[in-house]
């Protein structure tokens, strides 16, 4: 059954019009009855401006400079004019619905247009590639409006320029089909639990409207359709934590990168981004370890996508994902920036839609898909009930370069709460941030073999503060960064005199190093900031119990302190002065 534009024209026009939100929803449930229901889902996407779905990269995506040749050719006038009058205007769409009202050729027979016409010509502009694709488009384009009423026009021009702004919100739409066709709250949560497993407003619409409630109840997650993410609570005490989650939780990292939701089809991968948009071209890297490292045939799993250090394999700050935000130069940026993957969730696996069953089974199923390796792990985690643990897991997890901890409810509802921040997730995030000024000299204790382009040599150190109340060396953080290839080259040979066979009895360390140093060589090294830890011993227990302070992100700055005996380097009074320091211009700030 065709449909007239003028009616989506006419609904267009009402709804501008209206100030008041329950309004806007009754004019959307006219809109949607009207419309046959073979073509819901194009007129629900045509009302927010779309052709499919976000997560399907396809958009019209037409230039003013294009529209505006397009206009002067249906309506006789030339570019300048137009460009003359949009100046004033401001408005694509209310230029071209007054140069359509006073065209120069007349047309003597004027074809209707139909809400399937303006849709398909749409697609195929929005296809059009190649060499001739801007004479398409401007032909395309031109046809339609040489048909338009001045009326429609307007919303023809301003849909194509991505100008129709009638700002319909997603859970609108949801309103209105479920007056129109559930009648009820029942109605409204079954279809937005449709619309958060599938990401797709138009599916859902057609589905409402061809089979009904019970359609919806029968929606299925599918491969390449997104899920709306699972998102967080948060609160800033372990106990808090843990009395939200009923005493007892699964305690993961939380990983500082970029969310990947990975839909898997036989050899197929797509990564969707938290915002759901389709990702895969620029992590190609994170396609091939999904395709090496996930044993189902099909899956739809959740990662962490995590910046790493190309020599040491160590975690990277946020900031440096972003270089991986590009089009262009994806395989220079993808050796340079390097990423792992830490897998947290399994939504979908060989046929079973996990999202409604509880959390442990969903990690479970994840532990038999994924098969690990040094780039793709499953989030480390602990289950605890235990206060004082959950603390320790939360300071590891910081040192190690991680926001904090996401706490997960193990109860029998802890579903996958697709689209939704509920506390089945609670995060525990720092309060506060600083940044470390000084550099320290370190001393090196110890050593971890390097591994890949390492190999040979050491991939870390061991380093060291000095505490001369009790002369001995306590361990503060493993530096892994900040080395030439030429300090790595002469490094082995440097330490080898100071090798022994196991810790040196004045060094204080929790840490099982690879090789042992006796205390000698004195280093320089900037880190990000001084952070509580449960495993360096540096101040241990001075200003928390079961404590000591580490450096996150150490780099070493290229300076050897050669002048320094061991004794002279940094001291753990002075680490404690400088955490005291941060924590003061925290307040401050
Ligand atoms: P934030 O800015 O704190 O990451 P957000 O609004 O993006 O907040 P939240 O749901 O509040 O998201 O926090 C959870 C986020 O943490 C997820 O979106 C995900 O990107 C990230 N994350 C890292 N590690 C995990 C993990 N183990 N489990 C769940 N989410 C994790």
């Amino acid at each position: 059954m065709q449909m007239p534009y003028s009616e989506i024209a006419d609904a267009y026009e009402k709804i501008e019009a209206t100030t008041k939100r329950l309004e806007m929803t009754d004019l959307l449930v006219d809109l949607v009855k009207k419309t046959p229901k073979g073509i819901i889902d194009k007129v629900v996407y045509l009302t927010q401006g779309k052709l499919y779905p976000d997560f399907v990269k396809l958009e019209i995506g037409v230039a003013e400079r294009l529209a505006i040749k397009a206009l002067a050719k249906a309506s006789g006038r030339k570019e300048s004019e137009i460009e003359e009058d949009l100046k004033k205007s401001g408005d694509i769409g209310e230029t071209a619905q007054k140069f359509i009202a006073n065209k120069r050729q007349v047309t003597f027979f004027r074809q209707p247009l139909t809400v399937q016409r303006v849709y398909e010509t749409f697609d195929k502009m929005a296809r059009a590639s190649g060499s001739g694709a801007v004479d398409a488009k401007i032909s395309l384009l031109a046809g339609l409006l040489a048909d338009a009423t001045p009326k429609e026009a307007k919303y023809i021009m301003r849909t194509v320029t991505g100008n129709l702004r009638l700002g319909i919100a997603d859970m609108t739409v949801l309103d209105a089909l479920a007056i129109a066709y559930g009648g009820g709250k029942e109605a409204r949560e079954l279809i937005e639990r449709a619309y958060n497993i599938s990401s797709d407003l138009g599916r859902v619409a057609r589905v409402v409207a061809e089979k009904g409630l019970d359609g919806v109840k029968k929606f299925q997650v599918v491969v390449g359709e997104p899920i709306r993410p699972m998102l967080a609570e948060r609160l800033s005490s372990p106990e808090e934590i843990l009395e939200k989650l009923g005493g007892k939780c699964i305690a993961e990292y939380k990983y500082d990168g970029e969310r990947m939701q990975a839909h898997k089809k036989g050899d197929e991968i797509t990564l969707f981004s938290r915002r759901l948009e389709n990702i895969s071209d620029q992590y190609p890297d994170a396609v091939e370890l999904l395709r090496n490292h996930v044993l189902a045939e099909d899956a739809i799993l959740e990662a962490e996508c995590v910046a790493i250090d190309p020599e040491t394999g160590e975690m990277r700050p946020f900031q440096e994902l972003m270089h991986r935000r590009r089009k262009y130069g994806i395989e220079k940026a993808m050796e340079e920036y390097p990423v792992s993957l830490f897998m947290f969730d399994a939504l979908y696996v060989d046929g079973k839609d996990l999202t409604l069953k509880p959390y442990p089974v969903r990690r479970k199923a994840l532990e038999e898909t994924i098969k690990e390796s040094e780039r793709v792990k499953i989030a480390k985690h602990i289950i605890t009930g235990d206060v004082k643990e959950l603390e320790n897991f939360f300071l590891e997890a910081i040192e190690d370069g991680c926001e904090g901890l996401v706490c997960k409810s193990i109860a029998e509802d802890s579903v996958y709460q697709a689209g939704a921040r509920g506390w089945l997730w609670i995060k525990y995030k720092r309060d506060y941030k600083s940044e470390m000024t000084d550099t320290v000299d370190l001393v090196v204790v110890g050593a971890f073999h390097g591994r890949g382009k390492r190999a040979g040599t050491f991939g870390a150190l061991l380093l060291a503060a000095y505490n001369p109340d009790n002369d001995t060396f306590e361990t503060i953080t493993k530096c892994g960064t900040g080395f030439t290839d030429e300090d790595l080259a002469k490094l082995p040979e440097m330490m080898k005199k100071h090798v022994i066979s196991h810790k040196h009895p004045r060094v204080n360390s929790i840490i099982e190093a690879d090789v042992w140093f006796e205390p000698a060589v004195v280093i320089e090294v900037l880190g990000a900031e001084i952070t509580l830890s449960p495993i360096h011993t540096c101040a241990m227990d001075t200003i928390r119990k079961g404590s000591g302070l580490a450096i996150r992100f150490p780099r070493f700055t290229g300076n050897y302190r050669l002048d320094k005996a061991a004794e002279d380097a940094t001291s753990t009074a002075e680490i404690v002065e400088m955490y005291r320091g941060q924590l003061k211009k925290i307040a401050e700030s």
